[in-house]
């Protein structure tokens, strides 16, 4: 039922451009791209394709019949009011519907004049509507296959043992929540529960808000098919089970994820909030930027069978590059930019999308449609380019120098936290992932 890593086809050609004006050389979303969301407008919620500045509400194009040579139920698909029953839909109807909206945007389609007149009726402004989430999310699941922050932490926490012994046999993760999940520009509320400072020999903890607030880069990976009950995903048809993907900013206490965290994981340090980019770049427009998984060392030990396939470890790998921004109080009142804090990029991963989903379901745990996996904070391998504070201060021990002379070793509210990514690739047309923005208040 499900495909495997697919070939580029004609929505790919770096030479496709659009009659939108605004998408030829967005650095986002050109035709290439083409990245579904969720928007509303005077009270309305509908789907749409993002196209430059603009986005093409495709519930309108459903109902003026540029659907029509969809299958009914990718139709049906089009006029809902989340991305699930889109994610639902099997791979082929996905591209199918990629490639009738391409054909819609094209400068080079055979459209007349009346025509061109009513696809542009279909576009609203991206900065005139509200984003919302991309689905509604039934289970949110958060890895941890950023192996250098897994390292990081390691060395922080457990310097005589960083790795666990089962890291680089299973894809480590715990069961987030789905309630606290928000969209991009929602504002985080500094959590409080309980903290113990350990380095005050205090006897008993406080109940009190985070003084160790941090942000982790993470990327999101949204389930399209899901499973049964009992069933397991093949690792060879997992990849077919990915829609796509976003940014992910899994907001983190530390000083409450100290306390708490032992012996099952994190719970209140976590559960507060976790921010998501709107637009969900498709499994259809990442092809042109898989890349090999992460390479093994010859002392590092060969994944059970049931994890592995030659297809998914030559190309089922993703290359994004990441950045995470902060533009603090002060920096926004001094008119300044916000500053970049680390570059990362998503080929740092010690597993594979299709690995996380073949393992997440090998004990007959069914995903449905819309769930959500984090892969877990990317971190590069040396130096300051780490994708949360508490690696790049050396757990608050080293605070980092901003251009305008502030120091952080944790957040402090009134900082926003902007994440960022982009595929690039020789010989094809870049693209984007638009943002996930997040401001901490008090
Ligand atoms: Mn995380």
């Amino acid at each position: 039922m499900s495909k495997r890593i697919d070939a580029c086809d004609q929505t790919h050609d770096p030479v496709l451009s659009s009659w939108v004006e605004s998408s030829v050389g967005h650095g986002a979303f050109p035709i290439q791209n083409l990245p579904m969301g969720v928007f509303s407008e005077d009270g309305r919620t509908r789907i749409a394709v993002a196209i430059g500045d603009e986005l093409v509400d495709l519930r309108a194009a459903a109902d003026a019949g540029f659907l029509a040579q969809l299958p009914e139920r990718a139709q049906q698909a089009a006029r809902a009011t989340t991305l699930n029953d889109w994610m639902a839909l099997p791979a082929s109807a996905r591209t199918q519907l990629r490639a009738i909206v391409s054909d819609l945007l094209s400068a080079s389609s055979e459209a007349g004049h009346g025509a061109r007149a009513a696809r542009a009726s279909l576009l609203r402004q991206q900065e005139k509507v509200e984003m919302l989430l991309p689905a509604e999310v039934g289970d949110y699941t958060d890895f941890y296959a950023g192996i250098h922050h897994a390292m990081n932490c390691g060395m922080i926490f457990r310097p005589e043992q960083p790795l666990q012994p089962n890291y680089k046999h299973l894809p480590v993760a715990y069961h987030g929540r789905a309630s606290t999940l928000r969209p991009s520009g929602t504002p985080v509320r500094r959590p409080r529960s309980q903290v113990r400072d350990e380095s005050a020999h205090e006897p008993r903890p406080r109940l009190q808000h985070t003084s160790r607030l941090d942000y982790e880069m993470e990327l999101a990976l949204w389930i399209g098919p899901g499973n049964d009950l009992a069933q397991s995903i093949d690792i060879r048809d997992a990849a077919g089970h990915v829609a796509g993907y976003g940014l992910l900013n899994d907001w983190s206490a530390r000083d409450i994820q100290a306390w708490e965290s032992l012996p099952l994981g994190p719970f209140q340090g976590k559960n507060f909030m976790t921010s998501l980019s709107p637009w969900v770049v498709t499994s259809d427009a990442m092809v042109p930027f898989r890349s090999p998984r992460m390479p093994r060392d010859a002392q590092d030990p060969r994944p059970l069978a049931y994890l592995h396939d030659d297809e998914d470890e030559s190309r089922g790998g993703i290359d994004i590059a990441l950045r995470v921004y902060l533009l603090t109080r002060a920096m926004r009142e001094q008119g300044a930019e916000a500053c970049l804090l680390s570059e990362g990029r998503s080929t740092a991963l010690w597993w594979t999308p299709a690995q996380m989903v073949t393992h997440h379901t090998v004990g007959g745990c069914n995903l449905r449609p819309g769930d959500l996996l984090g892969t877990g904070t990317i971190s590069m391998a040396q130096g300051k380019d780490c994708g949360c504070l508490l690696e790049m201060t050396e757990g608050g021990r080293r605070p980092i120098h901003l251009p305008n002379g502030e120091v952080r070793a944790f957040l402090e509210d009134g900082d926003e936290v902007v994440m960022r990514g982009e595929c690039r690739r020789d010989g094809f047309v870049s693209i984007g992932f638009g943002e996930c923005r997040g401001t901490v208040v008090g």
